[in-house]
């Protein structure tokens, strides 16, 4: 008999994929659901005959009830920026129509919940590295607004439930994450990259390739979702690796764990894309002994083999 039950929303993800995997570890039995917009079924393929695990191919944006649960992690949403451009209104609507119904499940069954929140919420952040407090520079009506928009409402709502419902809730801001289930057309810098050198293509760099971020390996990035569910923290938490490269560096990097000889391409950068991204972990790291093990090349080298087998199999195309 499993311990507790949790649902998992966005559960055939890149994250929440792995993060099924590590409540099933966990000893919970989950109910993973998924409208597989930008998920993949595959993501969730070795769990099939797992007895404690049941997928369920629904959209959260309906009213759906699941039964009786102990926790929900709220995971759905398209989370890279091409994904979430291209089906911007559908961001919007699970960022806000889908976390109320998230929400109404963790309040019907009393069951705890955790909300997968950004690094987006601080925008091209004027403060850095960026600290929870730190309420970003978000344009509201940009192209990426309708991402950082969604998640920030999330927010907005999970500390709403918890303040006027009680329900027992954590929130999670996400920094860059990489590592194998990453689909190779998300058009995220690290399966871009990855891609373009294991096929001997340019690596396109957008802008001078200054801008930086801080990449976190899922490994490292699933331990932290679950010391945080496993702590009394409601107010947000980040979690991510405080190490930050220059994108032009992560390309070198990638040139160098994949022996590649790809040349780099300069290509413009997309409006309001951030300049500087790295999470101040202090609160993690205090509050739940929480940090990172895993270096950028060590990870690199760890999503080596997926990657190499990705580049070459079709993922198919976008929806
Ligand atoms: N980027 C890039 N080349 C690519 C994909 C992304 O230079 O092929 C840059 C992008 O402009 C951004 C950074 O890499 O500055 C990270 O982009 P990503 O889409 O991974 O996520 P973000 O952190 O912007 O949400």
């Amino acid at each position: 008999m499993s311990k507790s039950r949790a649902l998992v929303t966005g559960a055939a993800g890149f994250l929440g994929s792995h993060l099924c995997d590590a409540l099933l570890g966990e000893g919970y039995s989950v109910v993973a659901v998924d409208n597989l917009l930008t998920g993949r079924q595959a993501n969730l393929e070795h769990l099939r005959n797992d007895s404690r695990f049941e997928f369920r191919q629904l959209d959260i944006n309906q009213p759906f009830d699941v039964g009786k649960v102990d926790y929900v992690f709220h995971f759905a949403c398209p989370a890279s920026p091409v994904d979430y451009m291209v089906h911007g209104i559908l961001t919007l609507k699970v960022g806000s129509v889908g976390t109320f119904h998230a929400l109404d499940i963790a309040h019907k069954y009393g069951a705890k919940y955790f909300i997968s929140s950004t690094s987006e919420c601080y925008g091209d952040p004027l403060e850095h590295p960026q600290k929870e407090t730190y309420w970003g520079n978000v344009n509201p009506i940009g192209p990426r607004s309708v991402y950082d928009e969604a998640k920030r409402f999330g927010e907005a709502l999970t500390m709403a439930y918890h303040r006027y419902h009680k329900v027992d809730t954590r929130i999670v801001r996400i920094f860059n994450t990489y590592g194998p289930r990453m689909q190779l057309n998300d058009g995220r810098v690290v399966p871009n990259f990855m891609k373009q050198a294991l096929r001997g293509e340019d690596l396109t760099v957008y802008g001078d390739g200054s801008q930086t971020r801080s990449f976190c390996y899922v490994s490292d990035e699933i331990d932290g979702f679950i010391r945080l569910s496993k702590s009394d923290e409601h107010l947000p938490t980040n979690i991510g690796n405080p190490t930050e490269f220059t994108i032009l560096e992560c390309a070198r990097r990638v040139l160098a764990v994949t022996g590649s000889k790809s040349s780099i391409r300069y290509e413009p950068l997309p409006q309001d894309d951030p300049k500087q991204r790295r999470p101040d972990i202090t609160k993690a790291k205090t509050l739940l002994g929480w940090e990172p093990k895993i270096d950028l090349e060590t990870g690199l080298k760890m999503s080596l083999e997926y990657f190499k087998k990705a580049a070459f199999e079709d993922q198919g195309t976008r929806k």
